[in-house]
């Protein structure tokens, strides 16, 4: 399988690995890892009082030619800029659908935009404004580490019946891999219907790299026992699993998960029921199992969204999900009596999200509105093929 390239203006980034020395100063890139590192320079300050009518001024310059996708967890300062809000799945649907668009700004991280480029037209540019912006999740299954899982399940005997099942929030390279091997890609809203599917091609799945929305689904949703989920750890041989427990496991879970999704605790779920009486602990499905279970309801940011919405007024809700979003809805929903507070006490935001920040966005537009393509991402053409593939069975989803 070859590598999805980030492709930039510079082509001294398309050899050897950047040294450890640079990454750690947020210079040069990494364009073997999905996470990218850059700092293009030329920022402006974000102290600039103006940097809110630049945004505005070079937006209005490049017009039809820019087409800018904000993820909810994006900052209120990006947001305001956004066309269309929305997961990661929606947006790059939204993107293809504007073919019109030349250029492609997703406020978002590396796979995001490494989606938008495998879903929309070959003459479309995806820029991401600040290559740093990656995916700890993401980052935890590469392409090399589930090609050696793939050989282990080969020598115990059971490549054949397992069926790989990937979540969106993963690298082009992992959506390949999926493709190839007769898998598909799901979001945290189609995760049910995508093991459905799977355990009609299959005996067996090994799903990557989220091992909470994996066991969630699983246990919560399709009725299997913890029993039946086995953990691959890709830093140990074998995934620290015998022979055996690979063939007996129904779930082969990879060993990744969400920084931010991760923190919360059912310590978190006691503590807010104990502070706000008669609260709706309303969670994320990329939170621990023990937090799921605890939860009075679970759903992906989508469904969050709309239960708010449809909550009754004097209505109570801890939401454990990024709190870019959260603040929003809070701020949002205040005026219609619903109290919404975040489910843990200490601050969560998705640190590489946030580095979309407004001087990045800026920057990004005011260098293609001066005609010069900076930040492109662009996936090559074998793995868009794969990846596409494995995006396809999805869409095709009953
Ligand atoms: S919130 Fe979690 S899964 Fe989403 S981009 Fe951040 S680290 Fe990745």
């Amino acid at each position: 399988m070859t590598t999805a390239q980030t492709t930039v203006d510079r082509s001294e980034l398309d050899v050897q690995p950047t040294p450890l020395a640079l990454l750690l100063l947020g210079r040069e890139a990494d364009p073997r890892s999905e996470r990218g590192v850059e700092c293009p320079g030329d920022l402006p300050s974000p102290s600039d009082p103006g940097l809110v009518e630049r945004a505005r001024a070079a937006k209005e310059r490049l017009g039809d030619k820019v087409f800018v996708l904000g993820h909810h967890y994006q900052r209120d300062e990006v947001i305001q800029f956004a066309d269309v809000t929305g997961d990661s799945f929606k947006l790059a649907k939204d993107a293809a659908a504007r073919p019109e668009a030349e250029y492609i700004v997703f406020c978002g991280v590396h796979f995001m935009a490494e989606s938008a480029d495998i879903l929309t037209g070959d003459e479309q540019k995806v820029v991401l404004p600040d290559l740093a912006a990656g995916c700890s999740m993401a980052d935890m299954a590469t392409a090399e580490q589930v090609a050696e899982c793939w050989d282990a399940l080969t020598e115990a005997g059971i490549a054949e019946r397992v069926v790989p099942v990937s979540y969106m929030n993963s690298s082009a390279d992992i959506k390949a891999f999926t493709g190839k091997h007769g898998g598909t890609i799901c979001t945290s809203s189609n995760a049910k219907r995508a093991l459905e599917w799977a355990f009609e091609q299959g005996e067996q799945v090994l799903f990557l790299p989220d091992q909470h929305l994996g066991r969630n689904t699983a246990v919560r949703d399709m009725g299997m026992s913890l029993e039946d989920c086995v953990v691959y750890n890709p830093h140990k041989p074998n995934g620290g699993l015998t022979a055996e427990q690979l063939r007996n496991a129904k779930m082969i879970l990879w060993r990744g998960h969400c920084s931010v999704h991760g923190r919360f605790s059912l310590e978190s779920v006691e503590d807010v029921r104990a502070r706000i009486p008669g609260v709706n602990v309303l969670v994320h499905p990329e939170c621990k199992h023990e937090v799921v279970a605890a939860a009075d309801y679970v759903g992906s940011t989508e469904h969050i969204i709309k239960t708010l919405e449809a909550a009754p007024a004097g209505s109570k809700w801890a939401i454990g999900t990024e709190l870019n979003l959260v603040r929003r809805l809070a701020n949002r929903f205040a005026a219609e009596d619903k109290e919404i507070v975040f489910l843990d006490k200490t601050v969560c935001f998705c640190s590489t999200m946030n580095r979309i920040d407004l001087p990045h966005l800026v920057w990004t537009l005011e260098s293609l509105a001066d005609g010069k393509l900076v930040n492109r991402i662009e996936v090559d053409r074998e793995t868009e093929q794969f990846a596409k593939l494995a995006l396809e069975r999805m869409l095709a989803l009953p």
